[in-house]
């Protein structure tokens, strides 16, 4: 079976086109500027050059009928019968308190998608233009929605209140919802899986650090709590998002800049976090070499980073009910032997302790010391790859 796995943004387009037996990646590829001037197309097949054009791309019906042309034209190394598309899955961001889990988009479904665009207004509304033109264009695939928010929808009303008045949850569902939630569910159970017993229900704290980053704790394979919120710019410091801040800090930016709440937040979302710190880079690759060098501000970013992280952590245990693992992943928490050290180095009173050889190997494994009292784990996430999984999960009820 192959599942193809999109992901639309306002003016761009991602794909990967898996064949689920070994999750090998048949083609991926990308459309960006689309409706744009300069639009760009790239396809790639393992093993061939990629083929980039620039194309003009009216709107996303165009980039997925080029992402279609691209799939079905042998010549581009994907045998005509290794194309076939069992399904669609496409990322929405957001589900709002309906959507619990994955589901095949029908005409039900698809009456209470429209419903969530408000509740992400930049992210829903391409997200779902992606699922109605694939409907269109391949009407006899079937259409699944996968939620960054769905895992999280476990969470107990304590951990998803808001304390503002009760009317804004009761009347517009504003309140906690969690992101990354794909990500958060495949962690926690592979951790699961790796304790291999070793506690009944693992308490699990899973730590997603990426340009976007986010906690979750996790008790009996479930959400019990996570960092973001409303939307994804709450919770940890990231790398150009300011993370949590007091509310009061918009307006005084309002006032000082004289800008629109817009702009505002325009400077929470894209120049703020370890970038608006060090004033060098949202790359943790390129602040680990500045603070090396001896670059003050890069140092302090760094510094504020771990210490959010930390203390996002410690914020969790009470929802996971206590603390058996730790569970880094993604592209800071896979790949900074550094920064998990730093983040694990504020929980050594815990009795929590790394394995200095482990830290620095790589790879997926645990990295505690024998001795630990708390495992913590490197678990590689893939989210194209996890709602490939989720797509063939729910085809296959
Ligand atoms: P993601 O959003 O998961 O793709 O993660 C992107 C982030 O991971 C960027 O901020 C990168 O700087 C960071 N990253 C990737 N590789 C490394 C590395 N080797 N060391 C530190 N940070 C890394």
């Amino acid at each position: 079976m192959n599942i193809l796995v999109l992901n639309c943004g306002s003016s761009s387009l991602k794909y990967k086109l898996f064949e689920m037996t070994t999750y090998e990646v048949l083609a991926k590829g990308q459309a960006d500027r689309i409706g744009l001037p300069g639009a760009l197309f790239t396809h790639e097949t393992p093993g061939l050059a990629p083929v980039q054009c620039e194309t003009p791309l009216a709107d996303h019906a165009a980039a997925v009928s080029a992402l279609l042309t691209h799939l079905a034209d042998a010549r581009q190394g994907i045998p005509a019968d290794r194309s076939d598309i069992a399904g669609v899955g496409h990322r929405v961001v957001h589900g709002g308190e309906h959507f619990r889990s994955s589901v095949v988009v029908d005409p039900a479904v698809r009456g209470l998608l429209e419903k969530t665009k408000a509740l992400a207004p930049l992210h829903n509304p391409p997200n779902l233009m992606g699922i109605d033109v694939c409907a269109r264009l391949m009407p006899d695939v079937p259409q699944v929605a996968v939620f960054d928010t769905a895992f999280h929808q476990t969470m107990e009303p304590r951990a998803f209140t808001y304390a503002i008045p009760y009317r804004y949850y009761a009347e517009d569902a504003v309140r906690r919802y969690g992101f990354h939630g794909t990500s958060h569910r495949y962690v926690a159970a592979r951790t699961a899986e790796l304790l291999a017993g070793r506690s009944g229900d693992p308490r699990i704290i899973t730590c997603h650090l990426g340009a976007g980053s986010s906690l979750c704790a996790v008790a009996k394979g479930k959400s019990r709590d996570t960092s973001m919120g409303f939307t994804p710019l709450s919770g940890l410091v990231m790398g150009t998002r300011s993370g949590d801040l007091d509310p009061a800090v918009v307006s005084f930016l309002m006032e000082k800049e004289r800008c629109s709440i817009a702009e505002a937040l325009d400077i929470l979302n894209r120049q703020s976090g370890v970038f608006g710190i060090s004033g060098v880079s949202p790359d943790f690759r390129d602040l680990e070499q500045e603070a090396a060098r001896g670059h003050e501000r890069a140092r302090l970013a760094l510094d504020v980073f771990a210490y959010s992280a930390a203390r996002g952590i410690a914020s969790l245990i009470p929802a996971a009910g206590g603390l058996d693992a730790l569970a880094f992943t993604a592209g800071i928490g896979e790949n900074s032997p550094v920064m998990r050290l730093r983040i694990c180095a504020y929980f050594s009173w815990l009795g929590l302790k790394l394995d200095e050889d482990k830290n620095n190997a790589g790879g997926e494994g645990d990295i505690a010391a024998g001795e630990s009292a708390v495992r913590v784990f490197v678990v590689p996430t893939d989210e194209e790859k996890m709602i490939a999984r989720e797509t063939e999960a729910v085809l296959k009820k």
